[in-house]
Parts: C-alpha cells; sequence; structure tokens
C-alpha cells in the first residue's frame, strides 16, 4: 500500500537558509579533497625523503635495485598502514568531512594494496639481499630470520597484517561473528609495533640526521597519539562528563525497543539528530559488547545544565541486541561519538528527501525534527514489509504535519522481479523515485536501511539525476 499525506502548515522559525547550505557543503567537499591530497601526498614524501637521504644509489646494480624497489615498497606500505589506522581512529576533521561509513570504506580499499606492498617488501628485500650474497631468495630469508635479531618479529608482523586482511574480506568476514573479526582486527596494532624495531636494526628509516627519521617519528607518534586520544580518552571523558544511564524501555513495534537515556550537558550535543553513537550497556554479560546506534530523536535538554535525555530506538537482529530489550532502568551507559554525517550538517540543497527502511527509519525521524526545510520542500519516504514495520511512523506522520513534509507509506512484499528499494505493489504501478519526489535531482536525498535495499535506493537516486554529493547515507553494517 502507498498512502500520501501532506500538510501545508508553515514553520516560520526555521527559513531555509540555501545559501548557508551551498557554502558548508563546498567547504566540506574542498575539506574532503585536501585531505585525499594529504593521504597521497604523505606516500610521495615517504618515497621522496628516503632518495632525499640518498636512497637512489642503490639502483647501481640489479641486487641493488631489487633492495631499492623493496624499500620502497616498505615505505609506501607502511605508509598506507599508518593512514588506515588514522581512517579508522575517528578523527573528527575526517568524520566531518566525509563521514565515518565512507572514512571505513577508503580504509577498507587501502587494506589489499598495503598488504601486497608489504610482501613485496619482503619478497623484494629477501631477493636483493640474496643475489649480493649468492643465496637464493628463501635461503636468504632463512637466513636474515636467525641472524637479525628482529627479522623475526617483522615476519611475525606480516603473518598477523595477512591474517586481518584476509579476515576483513567481505566472503570470509560474513562467516564469522562480529566479535572474533574485531578481535583478529586489534592484531593491526600488534602488527604494528613488531614492524617497527627491524627498521631500526636493518632499515635506516630512523637513522639519525636524517630527514627520514623526522618524518617517520612524526606519523607514527602523531598516528599513536590520534588513536589514543580519539578511541580511548575521548570517549572515556564523555562517558564520565555525560553519566548516562537508561532512564525506560518501549516497546515500538515487532522486534523493536527505544532506549531513553537520562544524562548531564547533553545540550553539548545538540544539533546530533540522525548521527549515531557506539553505546556499552554496562549490564552484565553486555558491558564487553560495543553496538553502534544512531539517536533517533535530537537530545532532549530540561535545564541549563545541560540535564535531559537520548534515545535510540533498536531492533532485535542478534544476541546482543536482544539482551538490550530487556535492559533495567539505572543501567549506567559508555558512550562514544557522535559520529557519522548523517545529520544537517551534511545539507547542500534547500529541498531535502528522506527515505528509511525498518531499523533505519529511526535517524530519519531524528533527522526530520530539526534539519531547515521551507514546508513543502521535505519529502519523507518510509519502506516496511507492514505498517508495523514502519518503526515510529506516528512520530514521524506528527513531524510531517507540524514541519509541512510530504509523507509516503511504501508497504507490501519485495518485488521478484530484481532488486529495488520499493514494494512489489509500487514497482508495478510504474512509480519511481521521481514519481514521489518531482524535484529530487536538486534535493539532499538521506538514505538509511539494509544495505542490499540502500544500494537500490541509492541507484535510483543517481539515475534520477542526483550528483553524488547530494547523496547522503548510512550503513548499519560493518
Ligand atoms: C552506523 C550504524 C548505526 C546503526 N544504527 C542502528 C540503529 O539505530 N538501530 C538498530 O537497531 N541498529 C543499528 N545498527 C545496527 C546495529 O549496530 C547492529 O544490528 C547491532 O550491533 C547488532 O548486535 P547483536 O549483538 O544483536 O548482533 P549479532 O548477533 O552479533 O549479529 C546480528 C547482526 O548485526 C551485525 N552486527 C553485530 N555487531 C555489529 C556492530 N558492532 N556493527 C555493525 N553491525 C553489527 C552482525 O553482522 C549481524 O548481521 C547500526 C549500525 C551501524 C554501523
Amino acid at each position: 500500500m502507498n498512502s500520501l499525506l501532506r500538510t501545508t502548515v508553515r514553520d516560520p522559525a526555521r527559513p531555509a537558509p540555501v545559501e548557508r547550505f551551498r557554502g558548508q557543503s563546498r567547504r566540506r567537499l574542498v575539506r574532503a579533497d585536501l585531505l585525499t591530497v594529504l593521504a597521497w601526498a604523505s606516500v610521495a614524501a615517504a618515497i621522496a625523503l628516503w632518495l632525499a637521504d640518498g636512497g637512489a644509489t642503490g639502483f647501481s646494480t640489479l641486487a641493488g635495485t631489487f633492495t631499492a624497489l623493496g624499500i620502497v615498497a616498505g615505505l609506501a606500505g607502511m605508509d598506507l598502514v599508518l593512514l588506515m589506522l588514522l581512517l579508522a581512529a575517528r578523527l573528527p576533521v575526517i568524520d566531518n568531512a566525509v563521514g565515518h561509513d565512507r572514512a571505513l570504506e577508503f580504509h577498507r580499499k587501502l587494506g589489499k594494496p598495503s598488504l601486497y606492498l608489504l610482501l613485496a617488501h619482503g619478497i623484494l628485500i629477501a631477493a636483493g639481499y640474496g643475489m649480493a650474497e649468492g643465496l637464493n631468495p628463501v635461503s636468504e630469508l632463512v637466513s636474515l630470520w636467525v641472524q637479525v635479531p628482529d627479522m623475526w618479529l617483522a615476519i611475525v608482523s606480516l603473518a598477523l597484517f595477512i591474517a586481518v586482511v584476509v579476515t576483513s574480506l567481505v566472503a570470509v568476514r560474513r562467516r564469522f561473528p562480529y566479535e572474533f573479526w574485531y578481535a583478529v582486527h586489534l592484531l593491526t596494532y600488534v602488527a604494528v609495533l613488531t614492524a617497527i624495531p627491524h627498521q631500526f636494526s636493518t632499515g635506516a628509516l630512523f637513522a639519525e640526521g636524517t630527514w627520514q627519521r623526522w618524518y617517520w617519528l612524526v606519523i607514527c607518534i602523531g598516528t599513536g597519539a590520534a588513536l589514543v586520544h580519539y578511541r580511548v580518552l575521548e570517549p572515556l571523558v564523555a562517558t564520565v562528563r555525560h553519566r548516562l544511564t537508561v532512564r525506560r524501555v518501549v516497546t515500538e513495534g515487532p522486534g523493536a525497543v527505544s532506549i531513553e537515556l537520562a544524562g548531564r550537558h547533553l545540550d553539548e550535543l545538540a544539533g546530533s539528530g540522525g548521527r549515531f553513537f557506539i553505546w556499552r550497556f554496562l549490564a552484565p554479560g553486555a558491558w564487553w559488547h560495543p553496538h553502534p546506534f544512531s539517536l533517533s530523536a535530537e537530545p532532549a535538554v530540561f535545564d541549563s545544565s545541560g540535564r535531559g535525555t537520548l534515545r535510540i530506538t533498536v531492533r532485535n537482529l542478534g544476541r546482543g541486541s536482544a539482551q538490550l530489550t530487556r535492559l533495567r532502568s539505572g543501567t549506567r551507559v559508555a558512550i562514544e561519538g557522535p559520529y557519522g554525517l548523517f545529520s544537517t550538517a551534511a545539507r547542500s540543497r534547500n529541498h531535502v528527501v528522506m527515505i528509511g527502511a525498518g531499523i533505519g527509519i529511526t535517524p530519519i525521524r531524528a533527522l526530520l525534527e530539526r534539519t531547515p526545510f521551507e514546508p513543502g520542500n521535505a519529502t519523507v519516504i518510509l519502506r516496511g514489509h507492514s505498517e508495523a514495520e514502519l518503526y515510529l511512523g506516528t512520530e514521524i506522520l506528527d513531524l510531517c504535519r507540524r514541519r509541512g513534509a510530504t509523507l509516503f507509506h511504501v508497504t507490501g512484499p519485495r518485488s521478484a522481479g530484481g532488486p529495488t528499494w520499493q514494494s512489489e505493489a509500487a514497482v508495478r504501478s510504474g512509480h519511481r523515485l521521481a514519481s514521489y519526489a518531482p524535484d529530487v535531482a536538486d534535493s539532499d536525498v538521506y538514505i538509511c536501511g539494509p544495505s542490499t535495499w540502500a544500494r537500490s535506493a541509492i541507484s535510483e537516486a543517481r539515475a534520477a539525476g542526483v550528483p553524488d554529493e547530494q547523496l547522503h547515507y548510512e550503513r548499519f553494517d560493518w
């Protein structure tokens, strides 16, 4: 069934600041471009500094050429690994420019190239050293292992990188629970640490009086400091400062509950609607399991000390989320965040289209609450198997009425004729995205829902002429 609801109530408190959105979007895209240039420049700098410190002399013989190429591969590989760590460090400058999920997408894309470079490093160095000493690469590797004190650590490091990259490949990842993949991923830090000693003993990377020494010291210490600050210290400070506790758990529909949390200084989180936090509920059996959940309402602040409430809406999809449906009030909660660009910070246009499916509807509810638009300039499309699965549907209807947004419910079974974000009935009726939102090409389009569904919605938005910089989506998978 498709239903259309529309109101024309004006909301004079929030005029649509078109110019601000265009300016904000331009600045964000420039920041994203600068970060990309900086990332690739760091690889070029690592190689240029090695050349400046006399690295090119190795190219005078064949053995030297193999060794030199091995060093170049090692430098580029190590630089990419540090970039991957920075992309996963949740740095605000990266999150605000490209969003958390795109940062992780880039992080994932660098996984295989960095592994290939590190493998090439090991093979080329063994071949180069072997040629110089009249040994084959395998014997040279064994001799390095036995004779060079830190070489076994470098080989362990390479083995750990292989384990991390292989378990991150989509096909392999799906076979394991999230926790296993997460634990293996933590080995990246061990892999980086075990790679460093051989750079002191055999490589001249940290040799006194070289430019390389300063470059690598700065990026290694900088990356370590960023990880400790943003992944450990900031979450600890946020947890202590906001002192969140569960206030109540409310059933919202089949298998879904809203968890309301009370806390302090929540005014500092204002404008977060649609963004997500990583939550750790400090209850027996649940405290060790961090979950990313998006806010399903703007933070509500009651007084000048910032006392108020936050709300998330959780669908019971597995053991961990099932436990959350039984949380007791008063349970303490640790948080990391907010993260992501599924918010007004990503806006670039006056018109906005918000499309949510299943539990992905809930951040749409939060975004709809405050994101600025003129009545008539916003379209909300909710997709679910049945009306009961349009989570927070009544609140969304009420918000659409109050703010003058057009609302569509697209319910019913999926189309059998291939992947589509709509129902069978809607496809048969010939509905396209532009049938719901004729201005879609000139709108910001927010999409949130299961990954296959979201891919289909994104590709239809692109086909309807929505440029990539106007497309904003949140992935709920890992
Ligand atoms: C940015 C983001 C925002 C999200 N927002 C919401 C939300 O508002 N409401 C909601 O109900 N769900 C949301 N999710 C999905 C939610 O985090 C997972 O469904 C939940 O953590 C599953 O926990 P579990 O122990 O029940 O899952 P498991 O039993 O371990 O597995 C069930 C499913 O959840 C996936 N999963 C498990 N842990 C994670 C994790 N840490 N990150 C991502 N996927 C995981 C598994 O791959 C599996 O598909 C969000 C996910 C992301 C990445």
